[in-house]
């Protein structure tokens, strides 16, 4: 049975252990037999309040728990701000926020100047609050989220979630935040924190593109409590290692784990159309330059924007990037590899790129070396290229280069 495979169970609350106010399909006594197998619980949910809050929920649904069990986004979002020491907080969220943030030590602002905003959920917030708000992290306040969700269901139907607020000063603020609630790692590491070392933990969720994908980003098993549609990609991280209908299926001979292959790349939020050129100059020599953000000699590369053939992309791209005027002369290939097209940006965002790349001829222009997204530039023997190179550039290079005249689609 699969509560032999694992020595602690991370629990989702909202859809696992209670819908509502009633407890789900036999939770208590799985949850009971799961402590007299000697196994830890954990309780990992999105509400953005503070432990005992949900202590007391639970124990009026007759299902004991202690508060250190309990990993709320709340919580964790104070154990993140209190570990890099930022004060005063902005919180525009209820008492049980408030609570978990003072619980940690953290000094609260009811207005700007903070050093941080951090939303949770506050029936009462305002959009006059929200203004103030978008223009404190535009003045330099860290913007934090306490989770992203834009909606979870009740009894009256889907209601909006803190993910509405979030949203409101991203497009506010022109800023994204800092998210710690799943599907974030942030929970689950200080959850696994808890643990005894060499402790095998699982999550357990009812929903795929929060409970899972957190677990799978954070290197947790996950299993899928419910009917939850899967994805059709075999790599994809919202899709389980398991599936159960209710907790007492842990103790069912008859229901097994599958095997999720955990992948070696990030998972992307979007699939991007990307440009990218191999520009020779009439030696043959390769145009390289040197990207500020990390350090890399690449070749001239960039996005798609509305209205752009990928054709008049590249010679955008390369105008912009280097001030050389291209003809684009062949495709060289179509690359849409994970691992290597996969890009985490500096502002958190994860996006994976397919990518046309063009065999290019200088006609005109004059390059320029150095500036704000340029390190250094330069023209160089394909055969001795400097390091350290962008990762997926020599195989583009190569495919460059190859006699066969046939673009590559890898
Ligand atoms: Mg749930």
């Amino acid at each position: 049975m699969i509560a032999d495979r694992y020595d602690a169970f991370f629990l989702d609350l909202d859809g696992v252990v209670y819908v509502g106010d009633r407890q789900t399909n036999g939770a208590a006594s799985a949850l009971d037999r799961l402590r007299s197998m000697g196994k830890d619980i954990r309780f990992l949910t999105n509400n953005p309040t503070d432990g005992s809050e949900i202590v007391r929920r639970l124990k009026e649904l007759g299902i004991e728990a202690k508060e250190e069990e309990v990993v709320t986004s709340g919580t964790a979002t104070a154990r993140v701000l209190a570990d890099r020491g930022i004060g005063p907080v902005w919180v525009l969220g209820h008492g049980g926020l408030r609570k978990a943030m003072t619980d940690a030590k953290l000094s609260l602002a009811e207005a700007p100047p903070c050093e941080a905003v951090v939303v949770g959920w506050d029936d009462d917030v305002t959009l006059g609050q929200i203004r103030r708000a978008a223009l404190a992290i535009r003045q330099g306040a860290l913007f934090v989220a306490t989770n992203e969700d834009p909606t979870y269901p009740s009894s009256e139907g889907i209601l909006s979630g803190v993910g509405v607020v979030v949203d409101a000063l991203i497009a506010g603020s022109g800023t994204r935040p800092l998210s710690v609630g799943k599907p974030w790692t942030a929970m689950f590491e200080q959850a696994r924190r808890t643990l005894a070392p060499g402790k095998r933990a699982v999550m357990i969720g009812d929903t795929p593109y929060v409970d899972v994908l957190g677990a799978h980003r954070a290197g947790i098993d996950a299993i899928l409590m419910g009917s939850a549609e899967t994805y059709p990609g075999k790599l994809d991280f919202r899709n389980p290692d398991g599936r159960i209908d209710k907790l007492g299926d842990l103790f069912d001979d008859a229901i097994s784990m599958g095997v999720w292959d955990s992948p070696t790349y990030p998972w992307p939020e979007s699939v991007e159309p990307g440009v990218a050129g191999v520009v020779l100059d009439e030696s043959g020599r390769v145009l390289l330059m040197r990207r500020s953000d990390n350090g890399r000699w690449g070749i001239p590369s960039g996005h798609v924007e509305p209205g752009e053939t990928v054709q008049t992309a590249v010679v955008r791209e390369i105008r912009e990037e280097t001030g050389l005027e291209v003809e684009v002369e062949e495709l060289i290939g179509l690359y849409s590899d994970p691992v290597s097209q996969v890009i985490t940006y500096p502002d958190s965002r994860i996006c994976h790129f397919v990518t046309s790349c063009f065999l290019c001829r200088v006609m005109g222009g004059s390059l320029i070396t150095s500036g704000p997204e340029t390190l250094d530039a330069g023209f160089f023997d394909p055969h001795d290229l400097p390091e350290p190179l962008m990762s997926m550039h020599p195989r583009w290079l190569a495919d460059a280069l190859a006699p066969s005249g046939r673009p590559f689609v890898r």
